[in-house]
């Protein structure tokens, strides 16, 4: 499924083309993966319309790829034939500057993105650096696992950014794939700390209550107890503004969120100096992923373990399953499967 413009949802609401390509074929250090199944992500939505456009079209969106190892280049070595692997939102790095030398390869300069700056696993085949393939652990099934790798990876990579200890505060605003597994990470990993959980829909606080939440409200709602953090996952500016009041002095607003939608943008007017950001309160957003944070999700999801809810699409029903996840129809997380011919 090929993305060749960039476009509105709204006026156009088939942006992928299903098209025969020839396999890809895996360069020296590069394994070729048959795809069984990849998540669908916000992301692509950002790419389709251009919020990150994908730097050459025509491409392959898709950033959470499960699939089996069909081919290895003259050096790659880490994989057999047949081995489960998946691939995330990195898809390299350049290895060599300050930031990948000190494990930030998430900022490198040179940082590859799956599915934006190369192909992704929308498709039947797709090919990537052995060293940037991760292991999957076999208690997930091929569609739980493919969503673990972005929103767990990336809700992993938040999680860490609050610098949250056991027995603290933390808020969720917007209740989606990744925040929903970020409660099941703090329930696991910080048991004594309390969640408080901001959404704008009835049945995204009912949810999260069953999950552990112990309060959930509305975003402009204000918390029964100061936050020491939040983690924002929404695409909009008012839980922004709304979350920073409710944040403990020295408090921290982690964004997790690749770019802001500029529909609600005014609300910023609003931001009011000492009830918002006086007393050392920290906004940080979230840029990409590292593979230590994919492999260290991966191992506490299996720990745990997390099971997310998912729902499958045939591969050839990917604008379907967009259009669903703009109008936010679906709960849990959508899974394309790939059928092989
Ligand atoms: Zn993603
Ligand atoms: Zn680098």
């Amino acid at each position: 499924m090929v993305l060749d413009r960039l476009c509105s949802l709204e006026k156009n609401k088939r942006p992928l083309k299903l098209v025969d390509l020839p396999d890809p074929v895996p360069g020296e250090k590069e394994i070729l993966i048959r795809v069984l199944t990849c998540g669908v992500c916000h992301t692509e939505l950002d790419e389709i319309e251009g919020r990150t456009p994908p730097p050459h079209l025509p491409v392959i969106l898709g950033h959470q790829v499960i699939g089996r190892v069909e081919g290895t280049g003259s050096q790659a070595r880490t994989y057999n034939i047949g081995d489960r692997v998946g691939v995330a939102w990195i898809y390299s790095a350049c290895g060599r500057c300050t930031f990948c030398l000190a494990g930030n390869e998430n900022l490198c300069d040179e940082f590859k993105a799956t599915g934006r700056d190369a192909d992704g696993g929308y498709a039947a085949y797709m090919t990537v650096l052995e060293d940037f393939a991760f292991p999957i652990p076999s208690i997930f099934s091929d569609s739980e696992a493919a969503p673990l790798l972005c929103a767990g990876a990336i809700g992993y990579r938040s999680l860490r950014l609050t610098g949250i200890t056991n027995g603290q505060n933390l808020g969720l605003t917007g209740f989606g794939a990744s925040a929903h597994l970020v409660l099941k990470m703090v329930r696991h990993r910080y048991p004594k700390a309390k969640v408080f959980v901001f959404a704008r829909s009835e049945r995204e606080r009912n949810f999260s209550r069953e999950l552990g939440a112990v309060w959930a409200g509305d975003t402009s709602d204000e918390s029964p107890e100061k936050l020491d953090c939040v983690i924002d996952t929404t695409p909009a500016w008012k839980p922004i503004v709304e979350a920073l009041k409710n944040l403990e002095p020295g408090g921290r607003l982690v964004i997790n969120a690749i770019r802001k939608e500029d529909t609600d943008k005014d609300y910023l007017r609003r931001l009011d100096y000492p009830a918002h950001v006086w007393l050392e309160k920290e906004i940080k957003s979230v840029a990409n992923v590292s593979r230590r944070d994919v492999r260290e999700f991966l191992e506490l999801a299996a720990e745990i373990p997390i099971q997310p809810e998912v729902q499958e699409f045939p591969l050839q029903d990917a604008n379907q399953a967009l259009i669903e996840l703009k109008t936010r129809k679906i709960r849990g997380a959508m899974v394309l499967r790939v059928e092989q011919a």
